[in-house]
């Protein structure tokens, strides 16, 4: 069930159905996966965590052996083992993490979710499945009465978040490292992804990563000292005059 509001931000109800058609080039990737690999999870992946979550950790989408094999978001491929180190040493997780839903790890304060929660072929949406699984981070996102602030992995997630919210991207420019303080209150803060590819290559380092992490929690905390120079470097929003801008 979707709908949208009177400013034209979209607003999605509930999760996925696990047959959700709204994508039929995904459906059709999932039919086959389903298939091929029956003891897979092969539908759209949940998000991970806890409703109380200050922290919303919004991915690209699942990856084919990864979280579209376990069913728990960067669950089983390299993107998660970064993502789930972080984690634990910021204190976001407790727990032991090892690749699989099932290992007893526990979020604390964040919740991971995907822009686009069935994996797509060669880990590429298209434009038009972003736009329909808009509502469902749409709806994840008004879920979270405590959200603070949204961590996007990568432009795609980036621009994901800002459509959901109603902004234009353009408004606010992705920029590894960069704190975006969003008209209607959360801090989005920008990170490349933290893939098995950007890691590789360098683009992403865990030290890159890791302060990131820092950076975001510092400007979230308040704390006296710690906090100052993050809470400085929030690009405060450049038109803060004419609200959520539609879609
Ligand atoms: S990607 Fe989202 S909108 Fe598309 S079929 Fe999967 S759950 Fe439905």
């Amino acid at each position: 069930m979707v709908g949208k509001t009177g400013d034209d931000r979209i607003v999605g109800t509930g999760e996925p159905d696990r047959n959700c058609p709204r994508c039929p080039r995904l459906a059709a990737y999932r039919d086959a996966n389903r298939a091929s690999h029956p003891d897979w999870h092969n539908g759209p992946v949940p998000s991970f965590g806890g409703s109380d979550a200050w922290l919303l950790i919004v991915g690209l989408a699942p990856g084919l052996r990864g979280a579209n094999r376990t069913g728990r978001p960067f669950t089983g491929d390299g993107a998660g083992e970064l993502l789930y180190a972080t984690l634990l040493r910021f204190g976001l997780a407790t727990g032991p993490y090892r690749a699989e839903a099932d290992d007893g790890l526990k979020l604390r304060g964040c919740r991971i979710t995907n822009a686009v929660r069935c994996v797509p072929p060669a880990n590429r949406p298209t434009p038009q499945e972003i736009g329909q699984c808009r509502p469902f981070l749409a709806s994840e996102m008004a879920s979270l009465p405590r959200l603070r602030a949204l961590l996007a992995l990568g432009s795609i997630a980036h621009a994901a978040v800002l459509a959901a919210c109603g902004h234009r991207p353009a408004r606010f420019p992705f920029v590894h490292g960069q704190l975006h303080r969003l008209p209607d209150g959360p801090i989005l803060t920008d990170s490349y992804h933290c893939s098995r590819l950007n890691t590789n290559t360098g683009r992403l380092t865990e030290a890159m990563f890791h302060a990131v992490f820092h950076e975001l929690i510092a400007a979230c905390d308040g704390s006296p000292g710690a906090s100052a120079d993050a809470v400085s470097r929030i690009r405060p929003d450049p038109a803060p005059a004419g609200g959520a801008d539609g879609q």
